[in-house]
């Protein structure tokens, strides 16, 4: 690898496009011939005007999103939004629907709940330690929104489609799949996407919201949490993080331009995803620990034979340069994050090991 890199599985914060690091680097000191650096610049110059309007339209541009949409970035990251989201959209008294799977959906329902909202479960792994994604629910008809995880992160589960809410919008937690796939983003009246996973460093949380949401919105919350001030100020009602949404506007740009747009995107996340899915499942020794047809494509989730052998795995991985491979704190096992940014050469490396590994140890 190049410059001492290695390659990197993290969680997130993750891997970025090294195309991206080099330009940030080489524009570093001197910002488009500002004379000062990109941390240095004012968020009302021009040169921050053009970084933020460039990532909002490229963000429109790869996701297909008509007029009714805006584009905003939010500090605080997603767990910010578990609770602006009942705040800004349950003040009107009407219910709202939560699908439960895993982590980051149940601190979602907590942050409603804290503020005494009327939610309702309407589903939940948490019967199969959220194993798999559930399928066939009831959704209440007057439901303000219904809110999922589109992935979810700790578990190595994925949405593989989106549920049908007859017409109520739904909410959804993109933090670890966002700008991985195309989708058609109709349905949804918010989509949120914690930086760190898949389009930058950590530091904002870009959400996407449709117009007639804005409607549901009360004046009497504080200015800042309100998503009408971010949607009026062009998210610079106060001092936004420049640098990290100035590295989101160079990922949109590889993403769009290097990459080719989300269906390729997508192409190269499927084929990096199916190299690890089949090595697990032709070998005795690893074991995926998501159902197969709930699946993510971000994070590749498995055992080893023991806690044990699982340590030295680890161990052994970082050895030969390939570091992040520890799961969640609060499930252990391993983890492979295969987003964007880790390339396919970065999984066949990895494959390589894995098959080596299994061989010395099984
Ligand atoms: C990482 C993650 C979060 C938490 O994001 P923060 O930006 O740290 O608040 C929430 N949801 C999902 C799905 C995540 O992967």
């Amino acid at each position: 690898m190049k410059d001492n890199r290695i390659y990197n599985f993290n969680a997130g914060p993750a891997a970025l496009p090294i195309d991206v690091l080099q330009e940030a680097q080489n524009s570093f000191l001197n910002f488009k011939g500002s004379g000062m650096s990109i941390t240095e610049i004012s968020h009302r110059s021009k040169w921050f005007d053009e970084i933020m309007n460039d990532a909002v339209i490229r963000a429109k541009r790869l996701l297909n999103l008509d007029e009714k949409f805006h584009v905003i970035f939010i500090q605080g990251g997603a767990s910010l939004q578990f609770c602006m989201i009942p705040m800004n959209f349950l003040a009107t008294g009407k219910p709202a629907d939560y699908i439960n799977t895993g982590t980051w959906s149940s601190k979602a329902i907590k942050e409603a709940q804290i503020q005494g909202k009327l939610i309702q479960v309407a589903a939940s792994s948490e019967d199969k330690g959220f194993s798999y994604i559930p399928k066939d629910f009831p959704l209440n008809k007057d439901s303000a929104y219904v809110h999922i995880t589109s992935n979810n992160t700790i578990k190595g589960t994925q949405w593989a489609e989106f549920p049908e809410t007859n017409g109520v919008p739904l909410v959804a937690d993109m933090s670890s799949d966002f700008m991985s796939r195309p989708f058609d983003a109709q349905p949804f009246g918010l989509i949120y996407a914690g930086s760190q996973k898949n389009i930058g460093p950590a530091g904002v949380c870009m959400a996407i919201i449709r117009e007639d949401m804005l409607d549901l919105i009360p004046d009497n919350i504080p200015t800042i949490l309100s998503y009408k001030t971010f949607v009026s100020k062009n998210s610079m009602f106060n001092t936004p993080p420049c640098f990290t949404i100035y590295i989101v506007q160079l990922v949109l740009k590889w993403v769009e331009e290097t990459i080719g747009g989300l269906e390729k995107m997508d192409q190269i996340n499927r084929k990096k995803a199916k190299l690890l899915y089949d090595l697990i499942d032709s070998s005795d020794f690893y074991r995926g620990t998501a159902e197969p047809d709930s699946r993510s494509l971000m994070n590749v989730t498995f055992r080893l034979p023991s806690e044990n052998l699982e340590k030295i795995f680890i161990q052994a991985a970082l050895e030969n340069d390939l570091g992040g491979l520890k799961g969640h704190r609060s499930v252990g096992g391993c983890r492979a994050s295969i987003y964007n940014a880790t390339s396919l050469s970065a999984v066949e490396a990895l494959c390589d090991f894995m098959k080596t590994f299994e061989k010395n140890n099984g």
